[in-house]
């Protein structure tokens, strides 16, 4: 069978669904390809959604536990895993299946299958759903990223996981080891650690998180000391089976080297753009030294015609840049005046404290050389932190010195991620310190302390009497 569309889509994340349901709005005619029932990738069948929706439960846990400081004693939680799985596996699939309905109601063409490229107009499905080949006049390649694996791990099957197999909740091991402290490492180390596992943190940098600010980290390695046995400078050099188990050597930098036995292992040491089995050789396409799919600021490839977003584009591989990217494609595509060109991308970390930021960091105003003044605000200082048995987060404005501008805003502390999105539009419009310390914030709120951080880059706040 062939058909021929308008625009096609290739991968159905939160790049290839926001590119195709905005193409679609811009009155574009869109066939969507995948490998799953419904759109949704990564972010939504594996990533984003079941992590976050384990992480509420993990919260939930540690809330209900330090309530016996103030007080309130729960007794002991029992967790039914089957339910929890459950739970997690039909929030997954309301979204995707909304996702499904989105498509229909927009009148968007979802082919569940594998696609390739066979030339500069021409992709073929796989034989799966039917051997179909579409002709397109334009396509967006959205095809995501997928785990990096590392060979000393990659022999032990169902005993080392990645994230896809830690989300599929099959058991609470007694004793996970989690290797490589970024994104993925921290969250699901902090799901474990919250359903019971005894969890070590092998990091092969100094600390948790390389390249957030240390001073948002801290309350975080705090948190985890004392709860999770973490060991930096190190990294995993050998691997064996042990029955049901492993027992692995773990080396340090420094010299010297620990045996260490365990049930599981988490790998989770960053992930590759997919560039491999999409026919990109018949685009005449080719990865960068990344693997990244190098774009410009339309999206566009090498070839005028072909995008690429999301994942397989570029860094930072996060869910709303993918959306972002695929909206600026769209239209592009539509023939209207679009660039990706944001002034800030927001991160999140939803771990335990979260730890939010976007824009300038202060420490890459100092290798910049941008003269900037820091407005701290420490929740210990916040009413509503206090309330909430929170005094552990900090929010942090960098501001330009001669201007006041607002360059960057980081935050640590219970609902970071929420609070974010403020200092993230401050960035957009170009907003300055006063501008936001001026702003009347509702009380008691964590808000405020975006608030009180902004009065305290030229002066003080109300609240706290900083240096
Ligand atoms: P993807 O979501 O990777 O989707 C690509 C899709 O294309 C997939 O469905 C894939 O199967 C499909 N595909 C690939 N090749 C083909 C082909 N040849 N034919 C058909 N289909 C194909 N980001 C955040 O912003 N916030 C978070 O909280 C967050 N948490 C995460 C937690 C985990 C455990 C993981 C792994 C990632 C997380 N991310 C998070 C990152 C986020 O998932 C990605 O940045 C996002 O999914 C990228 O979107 P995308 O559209 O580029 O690609
Ligand atoms: P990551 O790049 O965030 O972290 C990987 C970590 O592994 C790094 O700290 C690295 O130093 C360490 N490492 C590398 N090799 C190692 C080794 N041999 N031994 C020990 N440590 C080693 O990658 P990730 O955690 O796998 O996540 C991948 C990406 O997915 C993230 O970069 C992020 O873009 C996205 N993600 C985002 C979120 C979110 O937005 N909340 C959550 C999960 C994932």
């Amino acid at each position: 069978m062939t058909s021929s569309t308008g625009v096609l889509v290739l991968g159905g994340g939160p790049g290839g669904y926001a590119a195709a349901f905005a193409a679609a709005d811009l009155g574009l005619d869109v066939t969507l390809v995948d490998d799953a029932p419904n759109p949704g990738g990564v972010c939504l069948y594996r990533g984003c959604i079941p992590s976050k929706t384990l992480l509420h439960v993990a919260a939930l846990l540690r809330d209900a536990e330090a309530a016996a400081a103030h007080g309130v004693a729960f007794g002991r939680p029992t967790i039914d895993l089957d339910a929890l799985r459950r739970h997690k596996d039909a929030v997954v699939a309301r979204l995707t299946g909304g996702l499904g309905q989105l498509c229909r109601q927009r009148k968007v063409r979802f082919v569940q299958g594998r696609g390739r490229f066979l030339g500069p107009h021409l992709l073929a499905v796989d034989a799966a759903s039917g051997g179909e080949e579409i002709a397109f006049e334009n396509a967006i390649v959205a095809t995501g990223s997928e785990p990096r694996t590392l060979d000393e791990l990659a022999a032990q099957g169902d005993l080392v996981w990645d994230s896809t197999a830690a989300l599929e909740l099959r058991e609470v091991p007694g004793r996970l080891l989690v290797v490589g402290g970024g994104y993925i490492g921290v969250e699901l180390a902090s799901v474990y650690l919250a359903l019971g596992s005894e969890v070590t943190i092998v990091e092969v940098t100094q600390g948790l998180l390389p390249g957030v600010d240390p001073e948002l980290v801290r309350p975080l390695l705090q948190s985890l000391k004392g709860r999770a046995r973490l060991m930096f400078g190190t990294s995993v050099t050998a691997l064996e089976r042990t029955g049901d188990g492993l027992m692995v050597t773990l080396t340090a930098a420094q010299g010297g080297a620990e045996s260490l036995a365990v049930d599981r292992v988490l790998s989770s040491v960053g992930r590759r753009p997919r560039t491999e089995g999409i026919g990109l050789e018949a685009l005449g396409l080719a990865p960068d030294a990344q693997g990244f799919l190098p774009v410009d600021r339309e999206r566009r490839t090498a070839l005028g015609h072909v995008f690429a977003i999301g994942d397989v584009a570029g860094q930072p591989m996060l869910a709303h840049k993918a959306s972002h990217e695929g909206r600026v494609a769209a239209e592009v595509i539509a023939g209207r005046p679009a660039a990706f060109d944001p002034a800030a991308i927001p991160a999140v970390v939803f771990s335990d404290p979260e730890i939010a930021w976007a824009g300038l960091m202060e420490q890459d105003a100092a290798e910049r050389g941008v003269d900037v003044r820091i407005g701290r605000f420490p929740w210990a200082a916040s009413g509503r932190a206090l309330t909430l048995g929170r005094s552990d987060g900090l929010t942090k404005i960098v501001a330009e010195r001669a201007s006041g501008r607002i360059l960057g805003v980081g935050l640590t502390g219970p609902g970071a991620g929420e609070l974010i999105a403020e200092g993230v539009l401050a960035i957009e419009l170009g907003a300055v310190a006063e501008d936001v310390a001026r702003t009347i914030h509702p009380h008691p709120t964590l808000s405020e302390t975006v608030m009180e951080a902004s009065e305290g880059v030229f002066g003080h706040a109300a609240h706290y009497y900083g240096r």
